[in-house]
């Protein structure tokens, strides 16, 4: 791992473009490269090189809307055992979340996987829901999971989605000026680079697949700005060691062979077409929503709106900075979110306390670059 976090590399890199005069904003869909800009610093690193980068929606815990979770508080609240990744367990919902119904006494299991979740229902007579939520990333291990049958009392929430979906709407919505994408590398591995040359030619978009490690992050920016400069358009793919064009064929048969694509919601975005992954009607037993469909009545027809001041939408739009949001720091922190994105290990507004910046704005400063 230390060739990637070579010092002398990255400043390099940085020297580099400098040199080109820059002036760009650019947007990654990835928490965890989020992570990696904001840990080593390589946000303020570019910031004097002309580049301002902002993540968009690529948090699967961030995107996954209030009403999704409102369903798992709703069959918690019914007697089922609702497993789920530890993040999720502290969203709140309009309802509450989940971990505040587990200190009232519902049975509320955090799993590291789904096969965690499998083992939780092969302990047990009672019904066991799974919230699953993630991109291409997690769920080819839910498609397998399922098609190696899991026991009767066994069923998903089914909250996985499509990432290209969500990257045409962003760019269609055409509120964020971006200049150029960095692709996330663990949904590319599986995805590969093929949706990305469909994205490029119809919104015509430079760019780049880029890895985890710092060096990943400067080089696919540096690729990036060479494209943009040039008035390149296309992919780049900077993460070679992981990501081949025609992507995890394996995993993408799995997928194919559980899920099929539908119109849905995500948090901060209106309905995206094709972008979630729906049980096909062979797993219907294991779908949550069909098994309980009469006790998920009580939600039908109701709207979920998140705290009034909450900016979740508009930070995973690339519209602001997590400082930007007024509840920043003050009402919302990792010990009392006010939203996800405070939550999520993956999320903006958690990775930019976390690293104890803070960054708070002087009163009656308002937040920098909405629209970019
Ligand atoms: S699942 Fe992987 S690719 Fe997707 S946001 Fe998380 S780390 Fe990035
Ligand atoms: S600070 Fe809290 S409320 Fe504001 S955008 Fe971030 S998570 Fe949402």
């Amino acid at each position: 791992m230390f060739r990637f976090r070579d010092r002398e590399t990255a400043s390099r890199i940085v020297g580099e473009l400098r040199k080109m005069g820059l002036n760009l904003f650019l947007m990654h869909v990835c928490g965890t490269h989020q992570d990696t800009l904001v840990r080593y610093g390589l946000d303020r690193l570019l910031e004097p090189c002309g580049i301002k980068i902002r993540q968009g929606p690529g948090c699967p815990v961030c995107v996954t809307t209030q009403r999704e979770i409102e369903e798992a508080l709703l069959l918690a609240r019914k007697g089922k055992v609702v497993a789920t990744f530890g993040d999720m367990v502290g969203v709140p919902g309009e309802s509450g979340s989940l971990a505040g119904l587990r200190g009232e006494g519902a049975e509320v299991r955090v799993v590291y996987s789904i096969r965690d979740a499998v083992g939780l229902a092969e302990k047990t007579k009672k019904e066991v829901v799974f919230l699953a939520i993630g991109f291409e990333t997690t769920a080819p291990s839910t498609a397998v999971t399922l098609l190696r049958r899991p026991p009767p009392n066994f069923s998903i929430l089914c909250c996985h989605r499509y990432i290209p979906p969500a990257i045409k709407a962003l760019l269609e919505m055409g509120e964020t000026k971006i200049q150029g994408l960095i692709e996330p590398g663990h949904v590319s591995t599986v995805i590969g680079t093929k949706p990305y040359e469909e994205i490029a030619e119809k919104y015509g978009i430079p760019q780049v697949v880029a890895g985890f490690e710092p060096l990943d992050l400067l080089m696919g920016v540096y690729l990036l700005a060479r494209m943009i400069q040039k008035g390149e358009v296309g992919v780049k793919n900077e993460y070679t060691r992981s990501v081949r064009p025609e992507g995890n064929v394996k995993a993408l048969r799995v997928m194919e062979e559980v899920f099929e694509p539908f119109d849905l919601d995500w948090r901060g975005f209106p309905v995206i077409p094709k972008s979630g992954m729906a049980l096909k009607e062979e797993f219907e037993e294991y779908d949550a929503r069909k098994r309980y469909e009469d006790e998920l009545k009580e939600l039908e027809g109701r709207e979920f709106k998140p705290h009034p001041s909450c900016r979740c939408d508009r930070v995973l739009r690339g519209l602001l900075d997590p400082p930007d949001c007024p509840l920043f720091g003050k009402v919302c922190t990792p010990r009392s979110p006010v939203g996800p994105c405070m939550v999520s290990s993956e999320g903006s507004c958690a990775i930019e306390y976390k690293y104890g910046r803070g960054r708070l704005k002087p009163e009656g400063e308002t937040g920098g670059g909405e629209g970019g």
